[in-house]
């Protein structure tokens, strides 16, 4: 049994043995971190001093905590239960629901979302004549993560740490705000750790407590840990200092959520004596991966600095492929092409992945991947369709094409909020049913007939001439503008733009995609029936998919070939990032092409296209400067050449027809199709040949006529299209 020492090497294995006191793990990606945590815990069991439930184990994510329990029991050689295996806050819930009194909450304390925290923070602004329109809520609401994230009760925020928020009123604020979520026996995410390290920090005998129960405690990904989370882990660690901490300086990517480096420091400081281990063998990565990761990552100031050797020892492997595409159509296809020799080759799709600096980019793999049948699952967020925010604005497109689907309507009738409640619903489905119309007809009808008053009557009236408009404006100026009308003048951006969550960014930007998205169709109805395609083209029973995620999302993971598309200036490093925090933010960038890179065993895949649509418009990027980056003789180069050579020349085109050279092809309505096609093919393609579409996928040619083909598509039926969008098969 006690062979799992023997997959160790020795820094490893010397890291797994010394069981007392306090440790730390600094090394690279892909050094065998987690491996280590996850024997030191066998051996901690094995070994006989202590149970399973005498662990504190933290996890980043819920599903490296499943990984990690599922590896425990590998090493046993049986499944264990009864583990304190978990994220802080799945942790903290669990030990917060015990000593809820201690906080003044009962043991069912509820947990609040977002929304909640910000309707109680503009109740109590408002309750103390605060104007929300000069000072936003969403302000507050970060001011008080951010005191959360450090530890500070309302009692313990000092002059140093506090706000001019509302001249000077966020401290009073944030004590009323925590005052009410107590009389409503609710907590915050934040509250979770701040409300144990203070039970922790006031009782000493539940302290004690946890010293008996916890005898060993593991961390994994410390580099991320904010100041609350090192306090607590501080507390429990006191007594015996049996903590160990793995973690990696260049892989730090969570500052935007609190995160400290300095917690690495401040770990040698608060355990003395404290063994620092370093591992220097990559086992999951070959020389060339490494190489080129290593010579990335050194472009960044401030490191605590380690060595990063592979330890495989097989040859050095492909080098790191960069690929310069012409558009985002051109690398969607090109990833899906050689996804498709993958496959061919008897690799498993588990074994991909693509990782993109933000969720919007998935959109245009999904679609690809859809199309030539490669099934694909989104890693920690939702398909590009069916996030709620999509579905809401494919909602209102719905209600243009057709104003008699309720459902659409019943969706987005109090998106944003209109006043329209449930009984104003029921009203409005009552009076549908007796007089047999559609809802928005008798919504109208309603408001004709003085059935409804007030303020519901003022915001239904505008939407329904919102909606009359925006058909108009669709016959007259085609649905892209259309969409990006609607979204605006029905006050749906503006509800996210407003919004101060963390996720509204990105749903912003997902919307903007959608408005992308619009333009590859020749009409709304075409793209509606694109999406419907697209939601129902699920088969669950597949279970060897290619995995989509955020590089954030990514950590941790590992696969044989990472595709690392979208590599451009303003998109990785993300313009957000750099405009919010300068060098500090570009360094983290740079530290998640590291992370991204690192993800690979073999093959790592970047790309980056020439142009990208900007609405309806095509805009010239620049390569991102990591490209330029990456040490040459880890790298190989192809296609960027041509894109870039024509650009620079700015020369006439080399093809007849569409697409000029210099930053924006020529458009002469926006939503079109066609203008954003491939130049005009020079060869004729037969009647009979087999074909690839970019939208319909595999067809023959049934007809040719001009330029337009009648082509049997295999998953689409017949359809009439332009050849420009066709290659033979
Ligand atoms: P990251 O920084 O990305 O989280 P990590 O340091 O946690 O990486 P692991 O995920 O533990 O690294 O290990 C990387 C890969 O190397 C895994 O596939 C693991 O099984 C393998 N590995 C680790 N140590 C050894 C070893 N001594 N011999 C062979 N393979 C190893
Ligand atoms: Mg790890």
């Amino acid at each position: 049994m006690s062979d799992y020492l023997d997959r160790l090497n020795s820094e490893q294995r010397a890291a797994v043995e010394a069981l007392d006191g306090p440790l730390l793990v600094l090394a690279g990606a892909g050094t065998g971190k987690t491996r280590v945590l996850t024997t030191r815990f066998a051996h901690i069991l094995m070994s006989g001093r202590a149970g399973p439930g005498q662990v504190l184990s933290v996890t980043f994510t819920n599903k490296a905590a499943r990984e990690m329990q599922e590896r425990i029991g590998g090493i046993l050689g049986q499944p264990v239960a009864g583990l304190w295996l978990g994220t802080f806050h799945s942790l903290c819930a669990r030990i917060l629901r015990r000593h809820a009194a201690l906080v003044g909450l009962e043991s069912n304390f509820s947990i609040l979302d977002t929304d909640d925290q910000l309707r109680l923070l503009k109740q109590l602004m408002q309750a103390a004549g605060i104007d929300i329109k000069r000072w936003q809520p969403q302000g507050l609401m970060a001011i008080i993560q951010r005191w959360k994230d450090r530890g500070l009760t309302p009692d313990r925020v000092t002059a140093a740490e506090s706000s001019d928020f509302a001249n000077n009123r966020a401290e009073e604020l944030y004590e009323a705000y925590q005052a009410r979520l107590r009389s409503l026996n609710a907590a915050d995410f934040g509250d979770l750790l701040l409300h144990v390290t203070e039970i922790l920090r006031r009782h000493p005998d539940v302290l004690a407590q946890y010293h008996r129960m916890f005898r060993y405690i593991l961390v994994d990904e410390y580099q991320d840990t904010n100041l609350v989370q090192y306090l607590w882990l501080r507390l429990l660690a006191q007594s015996h200092q049996n903590i160990c901490c793995v973690g990696d300086d260049d892989q730090s990517i969570y500052s935007w959520r609190g995160a400290e480096i300095e917690n690495i420091l401040r770990f040698e400081k608060d355990f003395p004596g404290a063994r620092i281990v370093r591992l220097e063998s990559n086992y999951r990565s070959t020389k060339q991966i490494l190489g080129a990761a290593s010579g990335l990552i050194a472009h960044n100031e401030g490191r605590l600095g380690k060595t990063l050797r592979s330890g495989r020892t097989e040859a050095d492997g492909e080098k790191v492929q960069v690929l310069g595409l012409w558009d985002s159509d051109e690398e969607a296809r090109a990833i899906g092409n050689r996804m498709e020799e993958l496959r061919r080759d008897g690799h498993k799709l588990s074994e991909i992945a693509v990782l993109v600096r933000a969720g919007f980019q998935t959109r245009a793999f999904e679609e690809r991947l859809i199309t030539v049948g490669i099934p694909y699952r989104i890693v920690g967020g939702q398909r590009f369709y069916e996030r709620s925010e999509i579905r809401d604005a494919i909602a209102y497109l719905r209600l243009i094409a057709q104003p008699s689907d309720d459902l659409a309507f019943e969706r987005i009738v109090n998106l944003p909020r209109r006043g329209v409640g449930d009984a104003a619903l029921r009203n409005l489905h009552m009076h549908a049913r007796t007089h047999d119309v559609p809802l928005m007809a008798a919504a109208g009808r309603m408001i004709a007939g003085g059935l409804i008053k007030g303020k519901v009557r003022e915001s239904l009236n505008a939407l329904l001439h919102g909606f009359d408009n925006w058909r108009e404006l669709l016959s007259r100026d085609g649905h892209v503008v259309t969409a990006q009308t609607m979204l605006d003048e029905s006050g749906y951006t503006e509800m996210w733009k407003t919004d101060k969550s963390p996720e509204a960014p990105g749903r912003l930007e997902n919307l903007k995609e959608l408005i992308r998205a619009l333009a590859d169709f020749e009409s709304l109805a075409g793209f509606l029936d694109h999406v419907a395609l697209v939601m129902e083209n699920e088969d669950s029973t597949v279970t060897d998919r290619v995995s989509l995620m955020t590089l954030h999302g990514a950590k941790g993971l590992e696969f044989d070939t990472v595709f690392l598309p979208g590599w451009e200036e303003g998109l990785f490093p993300s313009q957000r990032s750099m405009d919010e925090s300068g060098l500090k933010g570009l360094e983290e960038e740079r530290r998640l092409a590291y992370v991204g890179i690192t993800r690979a065993r073999k093959l790592a895949i970047i790309s980056h296209a020439a142009n990208r649509r900007i609405y309806a418009n095509w805009q010239s990027s620049v390569p991102s400067r990591f490209i330029e980056e990456l040490p040459k003789e880890h790298v190989e180069q192809s296609g960027a050449a041509r894109a870039e050579r024509l650009q620079r020349l700015n020369a006439p085109p080399v093809f007849s027809g569409a697409f000029a050279l210099n930053a924006t092809r020529p458009r002469q309505s926006p939503g079109t199709w066609e203008q954003t096609a491939r130049p005009a093919r020079q060869d004729s393609i037969p009647v009979g040949a087999r074909v690839f579409h970019q939208k319909f996928g595999y067809g023959t040619v049934l007809a040719v006529e001009d330029n337009r083909l009648d082509i049997a598509f295999e998953q689409s039926g017949e359809k009439r299209v332009l050849d420009t969008f066709v290659e033979r098969a």
